[in-house]
């Protein structure tokens, strides 16, 4: 008997990270033989900290509810901050959401958060090994054959009825298939890093995120349960390619830039070392294929701005389970399962899509912060409820929020047009920006 059939599987998964455990463990329950690699050793540091209020039913059914919140900070509400706006500061309390039962998310450690899931999947029957790195798949005929390598050097071999990549930004079969895009309508890159003694805010507040628009791009402030605050600036290509210091020296020049960031940094110390991730919007145009499919990063990634990306690797992760399952159960690839998954993938991946490529512009800054009188007004407040529901993570799922949300978009065309001048202008350099090298 050689290697790969020994090391047969119903399901290999590529990747441990949230999307890797979340279907190995959904699978593994409903009685599939799955085998996940992973080639880093938990804990492992990742970016990626915020959750958002629709991730709580997927962490329920994975029964880590309670694991999440002994290591998590809860978080209320996301805010925004401006400068460019008459209001400097408004706060989206989820509690005000079309859905107004999960109320809160959690700010975790990636570390802990990630290993716990990997965990929970070898609790329940999943083989996942690490310091496994896949270097090759076949995915011809009805068996998937991986080639991967462990830490010494030495090479392996696995075999599957069928194969998931959730495996990240390495993106491992986007790349093998050439289907990986970068994304033409948004080109942005961060600079992060883990700070001590950064100023919260209080009471209920404490665990919130604090989000700030800036010349460059926007900040975001991440309060962690440990007394650490993850900081990331997002910004655009030409401000970066201004460095000309070590990216520790950068990222506090940068976050210096905004006063009220200056004073909450006042006695902020960098815990560890300052970190890029460069161009990171890409697509795959390819999400599944006879006996494969990819799911989160390993399909697509956007942005970070609305904290999304860990919700939808786990919601693709949910619904790939299901999938998955059905057509090992039937044994053919059936065609309307798969179109409706791929269709629920995309759509839910569109709808941050959508407020992603304008959040930056002054039009949405305005609409985002208006704070008049008329903002009180209860068609406003229905409208404020849907972009909420759309930061909590419930932009797909929920009907109630379809025609304000609709409305609102409306409303964002309108200011556009109050403010044609302003806002191409902003267009134009955002294109630019997107051409930039
Ligand atoms: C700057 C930045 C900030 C972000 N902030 C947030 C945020 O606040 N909230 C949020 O929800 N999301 C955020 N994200 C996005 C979030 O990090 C990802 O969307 C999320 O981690 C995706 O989960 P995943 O399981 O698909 O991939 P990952 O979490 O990346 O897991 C993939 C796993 O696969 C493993 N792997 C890779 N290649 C191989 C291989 N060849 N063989 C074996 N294993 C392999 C990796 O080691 C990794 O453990 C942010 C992203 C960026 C870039």
């Amino acid at each position: 008997m050689n290697d790969a059939q020994r090391n047969h599987y119903d399901v290999l998964v590529i990747g441990g990270g949230p999307a890797g455990t979340t279907i190995a463990s959904l699978l593994a329950e409903k009685g599939r033989s799955v085998c996940l690699l992973e080639k880093a050793h938990h804990p492992r540091f990742h970016i990626g900290e915020s959750l958002l209020p629709m991730n709580l039913p997927i962490l329920e059914k994975l029964g880590v509810l309670d694991q999440v919140d002994a290591i998590g900070m809860k978080k209320y509400a996301a805010e925004f901050n401006s400068t460019d706006t008459l209001l400097a500061q408004d706060t989206f309390y989820f509690a005000k959401a079309a859905n107004p039962n999960h109320p809160f998310a959690y700010q975790v450690r990636r570390s802990e958060f990630d290993e716990l899931l990997f965990k929970n999947c070898q609790q329940k029957g999943v083989t996942a090994i690490e310091g496994m790195t896949v270097t090759d798949t076949e995915l011809e005929g009805s068996v998937k054959k991986i080639q991967a390598r462990d830490d010494q050097g030495e090479p392996h071999e696995f075999s599957a009825r069928y194969l998931i990549d959730a495996s990240g930004r390495d993106t491992v079969l986007a790349q093998q298939l050439n289907s990986k895009q970068k994304n033409p309508k948004h080109k942005m890159a961060a600079i992060y890093g883990h700070f001590n003694s950064v100023e919260r805010r209080t009471g209920n507040d404490t665990g919130n995120i604090s989000i700030y628009w800036f010349q460059h791009g926007w900040i975001w402030l991440i309060p962690l349960k440990d007394g650490a605050t993850s900081i990331g600036c997002v910004c655009w290509p030409d401000y970066l390619k201004t460095r000309n210091t070590p990216l520790a020296e950068f990222l506090q020049h940068t976050l210096e830039l905004v006063p009220e960031i200056r004073e909450r940094m006042k006695y902020a110390q960098l815990d560890g070392e300052a970190q890029a991730t460069g161009n990171y919007s890409y697509q795959s145009n390819i999400m599944s294929g006879d006996g494969f499919l990819l799911i989160g990063d390993a399909y697509a990634f956007v942005d970070p701005v609305f904290s999304s990306g860990v919700y939808l690797a786990m919601q693709s992760a949910m619904r790939g389970a299901d999938l998955v399952d059905q057509l090992l159960e039937n044994n053919t690839p059936h065609k309307y399962l798969i179109s409706q998954f791929e269709n629920s993938v995309s759509a839910e991946i569109k709808a941050f899509c959508w407020f992603i490529y304008r959040f930056n512009s002054p039009a949405l800054h305005k609409l985002l912060m208006s704070s008049d009188e008329a903002a009180q007004h209860p068609v406003k407040q229905k409208l404020k409820s849907a972009v909420i529901s759309v930061l909590a993570g419930d932009a797909y799922n929920n009907p109630e929020i379809r025609l304000p949300l609709r409305a609102f978009k409306f409303l964002y065309l309108i200011n556009k047009l109050a403010e044609f001048k302003k806002n191409h202008a902003f267009n134009r350099f955002r294109k630019q920006q997107n051409q930039a090298q």
